[in-house]
């Protein structure tokens, strides 16, 4: 007869917002330090995250994209939105 215990006590993984997720894929930099998660706002690149050495003065040079570029189609919608949006705010000055 063996006894086992099982501890079933731990219920700590019901927590599923998108900032938890994000944080699971962040990674350090060359420095060992956690690189900063940064949006890029580019033409080419439109929302697209990426992470860079947080180290602005002894930059690692540590670079890496978090998300997968987007398809030419979903770029173009984005970047007409990113447009409209901007002529929005150009009227609402
Ligand atoms: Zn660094």
């Amino acid at each position: 007869m063996e006894g086992s215990s099982a501890g079933s006590g731990n219920s700590g993984l019901s927590r599923n917002s998108s900032a938890r997720c994000i944080e699971f894929l962040l990674k350090d930099c060359y420095h060992g330090v956690r690189a900063r998660l940064i949006t890029s706002n580019t033409e080419r690149n439109p929302f697209r995250r990426f992470q860079k050495c947080p180290v602005t003065k002894n930059d690692c040079g540590f670079y890496e994209w978090i998300d997968d570029e987007l398809p030419q189609f979903q770029n173009e919608c984005v970047r007409n939105m990113m447009r409209t949006n901007r002529n929005l705010d150009e009227q609402l000055k």
